[in-house]
């Protein structure tokens, strides 16, 4: 058995077979994508890649910027290869991921398609991905840009009722990635695609963490994949400010090398930690109260380097189990509780909801945890500088692409990233540095400490 790893160095195709590969893990890891092209002049094959997944009447899926840069020569390739396509367009001018927009594509659906063909990245593949799911038809993706890693990823990230969700989706039989388009995509979308990958310093990093302390499952070889990813892309990140195709192709695949590794181990943590959660905030906060934000990717790239800064604080620190244990008796979840609602609006309010179906404040929990934190807290540290990279390095990289770096540079205060990082930990079931601080009862403090000279 060779390991996922080294199949992996000779090409993702490797990853995508249909019985999964098995794993030193013991569990065996499927994706349900079936094939990439990402190549120079990849656009060409698609009416060959819809032939080989069984379509045969095709419905296009675009916004008018994505229809313009890849969706009508796509429509013009099918027809010279004989094929027959409906073409739906949105005519908004930024689309967004909501129930309206995918209500508007279910309505105008022609039956007669039994594939749909989602020309764009994103928003346009994710109302795609959710779509084929609603209507039980396969999916293809066309890719236009290299911006966010969910190409491949079972679910959608959709904004419902006024509430931002994961719904489950339909992943794609093949993605069609042409790196003449991808690397002419708009600059701030190529900077976005790369700050999600820098995000996976942080997510392996937590994930480790989350192992050891609530014994989370954890696979070596899909944390090993996301190293090789962010390495790539690193060492390449010169090349991706000139537009190279060479490093806007490592992007590409590393984006969708993470979907992959999302679906390998069945959560999304090998792609996402706290660092991810500073965005799912600002969304939320957007979402509410028209507060600023910018992609998601963009948003991930800031919050890899906030969350480097805080395991440099971190570092720093002793666990006290006195200390812990009084804060957390201390803790008063009923204004807590009410803290989230006012600071998210209706989002928060289903967070409540789900906290309270969870019990993650729970002292129990909390006393098991921060035991494993005492009695291991050099490991913990030992993880932590395996897996992070100085914050310079990190600020280093996202300069070279011309990517901010602070959430001022985005309209966010630091103020507001205290308290984004405060409500991080009530996101998802997912025990992180915001929730590893609050086992240590040092979370309002090291909140309040971060960033005062910044601020
Ligand atoms: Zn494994
Ligand atoms: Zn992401």
């Amino acid at each position: 058995m060779s390991s996922i790893v080294e199949i992996a160095k000779q090409g993702l195709g490797g990853l995508l077979r249909a019985e999964g590969l098995p794993c030193s893990c013991g569990r065996t890891h499927r994706t349900d994508l079936r094939e990439l092209v990402i190549k120079s002049g990849a656009l060409q094959e698609t009416p060959e890649v819809v032939k080989r997944y069984g379509g045969s009447r095709v419905f296009i899926l675009a916004d008018k910027n994505t229809y313009a840069v890849a969706g009508a020569e796509v429509a013009n390739l099918l027809s010279r290869a004989g094929l027959e396509y409906s073409v739906f367009v949105f005519g908004d001018d930024y689309v967004q991921p909501t129930d309206h927009s995918v209500e508007k594509v279910l309505a105008g659906f022609d039956a007669s398609c039994d594939m749909i063909l989602g020309v764009g990245s994103g928003t346009i593949n994710d109302i795609g991905k959710l779509s084929s799911k609603e209507l039980g038809v396969k999916y293809i993706n066309v890719a236009t840009a290299p911006s966010m890693d969910g190409f491949v990823s079972n679910t959608s990230s959709m904004v419902m009722k006024g509430v931002k969700v994961s719904v489950d989706s339909t992943v794609p039989l093949a993605v069609i990635g042409d790196l003449d388009i991808l690397a002419a995509a708009p600059e701030r979308l190529l900077q976005a695609g790369f700050g999600d990958i820098l995000a996976k310093y942080t997510s392996i990093c937590e994930w480790r963490i989350s192992h050891l302390v609530t014994g989370e499952y954890y696979c070596e070889e899909i944390a090993e994949l996301m190293r090789m990813a962010v390495r790539n892309c690193v060492a390449n990140v010169e090349g991706l400010a000139r537009r190279d195709k060479e490093a806007v192709r490592y992007v590409m695949e590393s984006l969708i090398l993470s979907g992959i590794a999302m679906s390998f181990a069945g959560f999304t943590r090998p792609a996402s930690g706290v660092e991810h959660y500073f965005s799912h905030t600002w969304d939320m906060r957007y979402l509410e109260f028209h507060t600023p934000k910018d992609f998601h990717g963009i948003q991930c790239g800031i919050g890899t380097v906030l969350t480097v800064e805080i395991y440099d604080k971190i570092k720093q620190l002793r666990p006290d189990r006195e200390k812990a244990l009084a804060y957390v008796d201390a803790f008063d979840l009923p204004s807590w509780h009410q803290f989230v609602r006012s600071y998210l609006g209706k989002s928060g309010e289903g967070l409540v909801e789900q906290e309270k179906k969870e019990n993650k404040y729970s002292r129990e929990g909390h006393q098991k945890r921060l035991e494993v934190l005492v009695n291991n807290w050099d490991q913990i540290l030992q993880i932590v500088s395996e897996e992070l990279p100085e914050v310079s390095e990190v600020r280093r990289y996202l300069e070279i692409v011309g990517a901010p770096t602070a959430p001022t540079q985005i309209g966010i205060s630091y103020e507001d990233t205290r308290k984004a990082l405060m409500v991080s930990k009530d996101i998802r079931n997912k025990y992180n540095a915001s929730w590893l601080l609050w086992d240590l009862g040092l979370l309002d403090e090291v909140a309040q400490s971060l960033w005062q000279n910044q601020a």
